[in-house]
């Protein structure tokens, strides 16, 4: 175990690091889930403790596949005496069991633990709640995960912040390493991929691209979570694009999310679109009520606090865009009952204390009309002036003002913003450019404008 405790920090540290403050530590002994470690003088126990510990704290956790805890000593400390002594009889066992050099055992796989350290241990199938709003996609990364690359290759999930994409795919990752532990399983965001690949381009010599085309070529399965992220990164889509070819055509599983369906994220190449079209897209949409109920109430059972369902059921109709923002409202009640020392907080206090959280989810979505009603209310005109042909100043200018917001405040397509404002996309651009340069040649206007924002932002 202590072999494959150090192989396992060591992949996170630099041969420094590990060589002054790793290497001197001496395994005591490990009682069922806590291990004990002297460290050599006070500084290093100090060090570890404040740098290291949670990372060895997780790695232990994987090892035993429970929580673990780890405590940090000294020899001058009388438990170290007291551990030495201890371990004589019975509990020698287990001091051989963590200096021993592993042997007979496999050797570890240092990938597979970074791997597991990767994926949050509680986004599994179990925690999933089923709703309306995600059975399709449910069954299909179930499916998947049963049978990769047998059935639907690529499986493309996609769906609005907070509602469960990267709880679905690491489920995923878990649920195929459960099954087949010998599976080279990668799950990765695309901001990683990217991060990757250009720290991969960025050696000279070449040999680490050569690597980085190896690491994710010769997998089982690949997980990309947020595709959307390398939306007009050319060179990223390149090798993506190449990566996904070899994968599939080596008939291997490839599960990718993203907040918008393929055809919809804006600056992806065509011909990522159609590889990804190929296989099969499943959308989570929002949650209904009842889901809502489902997912607090599952939540609850995992913290052990006591909460009631009438709080449950005020959280669920007051929170409805985000899952996310759903467990925040009912951490904040658990959080203030406990600080309060009210073990059974009551539906007003819960109240008070989620004015916050619900006065954000209230807040509108922000919609070309909204920005088009908040412009005109700001200059005393009327929306309809904005999209009619009226070309006095006190209304053109406003006008551009609103193209401009549009275009930077919405994911709308210039067509789509064209057609709001009755104009060609031409005369958008044009807008948009001209109170762009305004911005940069005006201070005073640029804090108009940025008011603008907030109020927009605030509604
Ligand atoms: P996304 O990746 O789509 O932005 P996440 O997967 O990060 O969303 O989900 C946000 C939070 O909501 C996570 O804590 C996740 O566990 C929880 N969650 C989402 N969907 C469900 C569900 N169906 N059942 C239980 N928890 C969920
Ligand atoms: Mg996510």
């Amino acid at each position: 175990i202590w072999t494959e405790f150090l192989s396992g920090l060591e992949v996170n540290m630099s041969d420094v690091a590990f060589n002054t403050w790793i290497e001197p530590l001496e395994p005591i002994k490990l009682i069922s889930s806590e291990l004990i470690i002297s460290a050599p003088n006070g500084f290093t126990k100090k060090m570890i403790e404040s740098k290291y510990l949670n990372d060895m704290i997780g790695i232990l956790s994987i090892i035993l596949k429970k929580d673990a805890t780890i405590k940090i000593i000294l020899p001058t400390d009388n438990t170290y005496k007291q551990y030495q002594v201890r371990t004589k009889p019975g509990g020698q066992q287990y001091f051989a069991d963590l200096t021993e050099n592993n042997n007979g055992k496999k050797p570890i796989d240092v990938e597979k633990i970074k791997m597991e350290q990767m994926l949050n241990p509680k986004y599994t199938f179990d925690t999933f709640v089923k709703g309306k709003s995600n059975e399709f996609a449910l069954s299909a990364a179930l499916a998947v995960s049963k049978n990769p690359a047998s059935a639907y290759n690529p499986l493309f999930i996609y769906g609005g912040p907070g509602l469960g994409k990267t709880h679905l795919m690491q489920a995923c990752a878990h649920e195929i390493i459960d099954h087949n532990p010998e599976a080279k399983v990668v799950y990765l965001s695309s901001e990683k991929f990217v991060n990757e690949l250009i720290s991969s381009i960025g050696d000279r010599s070449n040999k680490k691209n050569s690597a980085f085309r190896n690491k994710y070529r010769n997998i089982d399965v690949l997980l990309i979570d947020d595709i959307q992220f390398i939306a007009g990164k050319t060179g990223t889509q390149e090798e993506f694009f190449h990566t996904f070819n070899d994968l599939y055509a080596q008939n291997k599983q490839i599960i990718i999310s993203s907040d918008k369906p393929p055809k919809e994220i804006k600056d992806l190449e065509e011909r990522l679109i159609s590889r990804f079209e190929w296989g099969l897209m499943a959308d989570i949409q929002l949650p209904d009520y009842e889901t809502r109920v489902a997912i607090l109430q599952a939540k609850l059972n995992m913290e052990n606090a006591n909460i009631s369902r009438d709080i449950l059921e005020y959280i669920a109709m007051n929170v409805k865009s985000n899952i996310r923002e759903l467990e925040g409202a009912l951490m904040t009640v658990i959080a203030h009952s406990k600080l309060l020392n009210e073990p059974n907080i009551d539906l007003e206090r819960a109240k008070i204390a989620l004015r916050k959280v619900i006065a954000e989810n209230e807040k509108r979505p922000i919609t070309l009309d909204l920005i088009q009603e908040i412009v005109a209310d700001q200059y005393h005109i009327t929306v309809s002036d904005l999209s009619s042909k009226n070309r006095s100043k006190q209304i053109a200018y406003p006008r551009q003002i609103a193209m401009y917001l549009c275009r930077n405040l919405t994911d709308s397509s210039l067509i789509a913003i064209a057609n709001s404002f009755n104009r060609d996309h031409t005369t958008i651009m044009h807008g948009v450019d001209k109170i762009s340069k305004d911005i940069s040649n005006d201070e005073n206007f640029e804090k108009e404008i940025n008011e603008l924002i907030d109020l927009i932002k605030n509604e």
